[in-house]
């Protein structure tokens, strides 16, 4: 537990949150400024920062929980649609730096767009970008 971390506290029971979900890895709750109805956020117990510390296990569990909430929000919300947002470092958006994953239920016409227009790319530029990745990889 970190002690400046609020997602921490919330985890831990300290900060009270509406939690939908806990476990003893997990804790589940809306968000506090949600984008739609049910926008909720699955938060494990211990503190990494972001996707670059998750330890594999977690990750894991992570997202077979995902598949748990989503059922669970589309059967009670009847959403049209749902969004997993997950996002890692300042400038993609990340605010509270304990990773979390965000489950974002949509609705007809409810307005929110998080991937712009996509144009086809170089591919040039696609090839050197998939060579340098696959060395990283191996
Ligand atoms: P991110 O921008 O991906 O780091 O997401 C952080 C999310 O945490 C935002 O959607 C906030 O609205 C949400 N949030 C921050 N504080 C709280 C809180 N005390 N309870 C519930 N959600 C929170
Ligand atoms: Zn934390």
């Amino acid at each position: 537990m970190k002690d400046d971390c609020i997602f921490c506290k919330i985890a831990a029971g300290k900060i009270p949150s509406s939690t939908i979900y806990e476990d003893s890895h997990f804790r589940v709750f809306l968000d506090i400024n949600p984008l739609t109805k049910g926008h909720c956020l699955i938060v494990p117990k211990e503190h990494f920062t972001n996707i670059y510390d998750l330890d594999a296990e977690t990750a894991g569990k992570v997202f077979t929980l995902a598949t748990l909430i989503s059922r669970a929000l589309k059967n009670v919300l009847k959403c049209d649609g749902l969004n997993v947002i997950q996002n890692n470092e300042l400038l993609a958006g990340q605010s509270v730096f304990h990773f979390h994953m965000h489950l974002i239920p949509r609705y007809k016409g409810d307005g929110l767009i998080f991937m712009g227009e996509q144009k086809p790319g170089d591919m040039e530029e696609i090839g050197k970008i998939r060579d340098l990745l696959r060395e990283e990889l191996q």
